[in-house]
C-alpha cells in the first residue's frame, strides 16, 4: 500500500493518497488545496486516481475537490447529510479567511457500509455523525488503519460548536463505532499526527 500523508492549505488538513503498488490505482482523501503537490505526489508513484473521498464538507477539507476532478477525472463522494454545508462554502470561506473555491459537486454518496476502493484495497465506510451530520471515518480492515477526518484526533476529537455539529452525536459514534475498532487500529486524524485506537482509548480524555 502506497500512502502518502500531505498537510495541505493554511488549517493544515492531512490529505491521504492512497496507491495500490500492483494496479497503481488510487483513491485521493480530502483534497483541501494544494492541488499541484498533490498531482505531483500521484505522478511521482505512477498512480491512477479512481476515487476523491471527501470525510466531510468542510472548506479546508473539500476546497480542492473540483480541481483534482478536473485534473484526473475521478468522481467525488460524500455523504448525503453534508450536502446542506457543501452549498455554504463561501460562507465558510469568510469564517476561516480563504478564497471561497466556488461550487463543488458531488457525483455520488457515501453511505454507512458502503466500501471506497484503490485497486484490490478497500475501505468500509463508517457514518460518524457529530463534527458533522455527514462526517464519515473510513477504516481499512485489512491493513489495520482508519482515516478519521475531524471526528478523532490524538488527544481531541473535533469541534461540534459549528453549523450541523453536535457534542452527543460525536461521543455517541466514537463510542459505539471508532472505539469498537481493534486497539493496534492506526488512525489518520484530519489533522496533526497519527495515533492508534488504543492509545486514545486508554488517554484521550474525551473518551473516558
Ligand atoms: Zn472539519
Amino acid at each position: 500500500m502506497i500512502h502518502e500523508i500531505l498537510p495541505v492549505g493554511p488549517l493544515q488538513c492531512n490529505c491521504s493518497i492512497i496507491g495500490d503498488e500492483a494496479t497503481r490505482e488510487a483513491m485521493v482523501i480530502d483534497p483541501g488545496d494544494d492541488i499541484e503537490d498533490i498531482l505531483a505526489l500521484i505522478s511521482k508513484h505512477n498512480l491512477q486516481v479512481k476515487q476523491i473521498v471527501i470525510t466531510h464538507a468542510h472548506i479546508d477539507h473539500v476546497g480542492g475537490a473540483m480541481k483534482l476532478r478536473a485534473a484526473t477525472g475521478a468522481p467525488i463522494l460524500l455523504n448525503q447529510n453534508d450536502y446542506a454545508l457543501l452549498k455554504m462554502l463561501d460562507a465558510q470561506a469568510a469564517w476561516v479567511g480563504m478564497a471561497s473555491p466556488g461550487k463543488v459537486e458531488i457525483d455520488h454518496g457515501l453511505g454507512q457500509a458502503d466500501v471506497v476502493k484503490a485497486g484490490p484495497l478497500t475501505a468500509s465506510v463508517i457514518h460518524t455523525p457529530g463534527h458533522t451530520e455527514g462526517s464519515v471515518c473510513l477504516y481499512f480492515a485489512a491493513e489495520k488503519k482508519l482515516i478519521a477526518g475531524d471526528t478523532l484526533f490524538a488527544g481531541s476529537i473535533g469541534r461540534t460548536d459549528l453549523p450541523g455539529g453536535s457534542f452527543e452525536k460525536i461521543i455517541r459514534s466514537l463510542h459505539q463505532k471508532v472505539l469498537a475498532l481493534p486497539d493496534e487500529t492506526v488512525v489518520v486524524p484530519g489533522h496533526g499526527p497519527l495515533t492508534t485506537i488504543g492509545d486514545e482509548r486508554e488517554t484521550n480524555p474525551f473518551l473516558r
